[in-house]
């Protein structure tokens, strides 16, 4: 299917389409119209400029007949208040023909304004997770009529530890519903949520390209452990003038300060670390003294790098080695970009060997492999993961079962996966209420007195 005509599309989306000047669909609308229309469960792997909003939206409206309900009938959660208003923006566009309800609400605006709007009826909700959970036990949303669930970004919704919330809407949500997910990249917890909350899910991605930009030198090392890695990338940036600007990339929080810690013993002030702990602030920060090259070192995480858009990447360095072989494409994509030459560097380490074999196999050619030089130490420390775990039987200081998995890349473990269920106060209010205590509905509580 290569035109929208093929979609066979009602003729007020036709016309949208005519006047946003789309000429053809992109490979991401054209993998998930039928898909989706179908009604299965999708989880689509697609970044933001890849048109993946419309790709989800287009099936959508085109099944959304006219409807004087009052309750919606489509939910669409992203992360970001930015997001939401940016995703209403595109559903209007699409629908100038269609007459259609849309609304979005998120936090940090007024509550009571929304409840209102929500109250005229709705046929479309955009909403970050924590604004729509408020609205719905505060009664002023119902989502008894919800046939479709759109997550969008949602590497980034659980970095930012919104699994709890997510959780508790689903539980909120008809059980007859489609799920349609949408993730720029996969890590463990997005696979986690897919497993324990979708139906067999219907995956499409727009094919990662397997085959690297020709003008990026790929290299890697078979590295011992995480500090003899810090050990190598510290002799590689020895060399000022070549390692000018260096992407970092490691798979979770925790590697990401550890090795920003050991980096800054090296060469004080020549670092910034950006994960979803840091500020908003901080964040900022750290990119632009990177870009403007204050600092020649950003490390990051896989989710965290992603939608960033920064220039003249000397190098980028896969400091650990990605399970998911796509997100090592997403990562070296980031250097020779426009003509220039870029390099990247993987370390991998014994455990490591299978996932550099994965994206071997996605290239369909091997890295080539290089000899650390004599003179980087082979160390001996190894992190709380790489020690080995003595398990004893009923050991009352047992530790939990993330120490056990091995190398770094598990961003969290079951355990750590919990979120912040809000303070003990809040929550015993909330069971004797059936609601948060908010600031926003002084008299839902007056209300309703038996
Ligand atoms: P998104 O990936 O949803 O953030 O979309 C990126 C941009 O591509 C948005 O500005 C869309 O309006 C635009 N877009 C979406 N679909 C198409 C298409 N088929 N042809 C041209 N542009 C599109």
């Amino acid at each position: 299917m290569q035109s929208f005509e093929d979609f066979k599309i009602s003729k007020q989306l036709q016309y949208a389409i005519t006047d946003l000047g789309y000429e053809k669909p992109t490979p991401i609308q054209v993998k998930a119209f039928p898909v989706i229309s179908s009604g299965k469960d999708v989880v689509g792997i697609a970044q933001t400029g890849t048109g993946k909003t419309f790709a989800y939206m287009l099936p959508i409206l085109q099944g959304l007949k006219f409807s004087k309900e009052k309750h919606p009938r489509v939910l669409i959660l992203v992360p970001t208040r930015e997001l939401v208003v940016q995703t209403v923006d595109e559903i209007k566009k699409f629908s100038k023909y269609i007459n259609n309800r849309v609304i979005g609400v998120f936090g940090g605006t007024n509550i009571n304004t929304q409840k209102a709007e929500v109250a005229l009826g709705q046929d479309i909700i955009v909403a970050t997770p924590g604004r729509l959970y408020d609205l719905v036990v505060s009664r002023a949303l119902q989502l008894k009529s919800i046939k479709r669930l759109v997550i969008d970004e949602v590497d980034v919704m659980l970095d930012l530890g919104f699994r709890f919330q997510l959780s508790n809407i689903f539980d909120l949500l008809p059980q007859r519903r489609q799920n349609i997910m949408f993730s720029a990249t996969m890590t463990d917890d997005v696979n986690l949520l897919i497993s324990n909350f979708f139906k067999v899910a219907k995956k499409i991605s727009i094919a990662v390209s397997g085959t690297p930009l020709e003008n990026i030198s790929q290299s890697c090392y078979a590295v011992t452990n995480f500090y003899t890695k810090v050990n190598l990338l510290v002799h590689l940036l020895a060399d000022n003038d070549k390692y000018h600007k260096v992407l970092v990339f490691v798979s979770n929080k925790r590697s990401a300060d550890l090795l920003f810690n050991a980096i800054q013993e090296f060469y004080k002030d020549e670092a910034c670390v950006i994960h979803s702990n840091k500020t908003q602030n901080y964040r900022l920060r750290s990119i632009n003294q990177f870009d403007k090259g204050e600092k020649r070192v950003l490390v990051t995480t896989d989710v965290m790098a992603r939608g960033l858009d920064l220039k003249e990447i000397s190098h980028v360095i896969n400091f650990d080695t990605p399970i998911f072989p796509e997100n090592y494409m997403h990562r070296i994509g980031r250097t020779g970009r426009a003509e220039n030459e870029g390099h990247s560097f993987l370390f991998f380490t014994d455990k490591e060997v299978d996932y550099k074999n994965a994206i071997e196999r996605l290239m369909k050619m091997e890295i080539k492999q290089l000899l650390i030089p004599d003179s980087v130490e082979i160390s001996k420390q190894l992190t709380y993961d790489e020690q080995p775990k003595i398990k004893e039987r009923n050991n009352p200081l047992k530790l939990p079962a993330e120490s056990e998995i091995g190398a770094s890349f598990h961003e969290k473990s079951e355990k750590n996966s919990k979120t912040n269920q809000g303070g003990s106060y809040q929550r015993k209010i909330k069971a004797k209420y059936k609601k948060p205590k908010t600031r926003g509905d002084k008299n839902y509580n007056k209300r309703n007195k038996r």
